[in-house]
């Protein structure tokens, strides 16, 4: 998308020092979004910046909430369809689930597993990457509920974490790093 349109996406994403808690910069992505502009623009750039071709992948799969923003936006523009993996207890039965630590505690994910294709191939989403717990959780996930998880697309990645290698060496690609 060339060095000023990435600038421009940069520049709409709000850090929030101190939330949720201290130590922490939230990385707001709303004001990404509320803009036309910079929407268009971070599709583009991750449609490019794909880590796998689009036509090895059927279907994105996108945690709950803000893979929720970006992946089905995502999946309409290649053409797959979208995949929620949801925080336990919101999916109507037949769901199938995950369980992963948290820094304090452990949470967990589920999909609808009746959704899930024996053998679908699946490119999980979402907005950032820290630890990668999450994105780790979810493609365990996935391979549970029978699919094959190809890659992982995130708009932004927290530098110093090195989530990206907790990600069982599948391809990954982020768009910007930041602290
Ligand atoms: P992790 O499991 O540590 O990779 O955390 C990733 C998940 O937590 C993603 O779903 C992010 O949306 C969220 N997250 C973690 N750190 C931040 C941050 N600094 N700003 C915004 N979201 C974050």
């Amino acid at each position: 998308i060339g060095h000023e349109n990435a600038e421009y996406v940069v520049s709409r994403i709000r850090s929030v020092p101190g939330f949720p808690k201290e130590g922490i910069i939230f990385r707001d992505f709303m004001p990404v979004l509320s803009d036309a502009r910079a929407l268009r623009l971070l599709l583009e750039g991750m449609q490019s910046a794909l880590p796998v071709p689009a036509d090895s992948f059927d279907t994105i799969a996108g945690l709950e909430a803000r893979g929720f923003l970006f992946g089905p936006a995502l999946a309409a523009h290649l053409g797959k369809g979208f995949l929620a993996i949801r925080k336990a207890g919101k999916l109507p039965p037949q769901t199938i689930g995950e369980s992963y630590d948290l820094e304090y505690g452990t949470a967990s994910v589920e999909v609808e597993t009746n959704l899930v294709h024996p053998g679908e191939r699946v490119l999980i989403v979402d907005d950032l990457i820290a630890t990668g717990g999450t994105a780790k959780a979810a493609a365990d996930l996935i391979v549970k509920a029978g699919g094959v998880v190809v890659g992982f697309s995130f708009v932004m990645e927290l530098i110093g974490l090195d989530g990206l290698s907790h990600l069982g060496g599948l391809p990954t690609s982020s768009l910007v790093s930041m602290p």
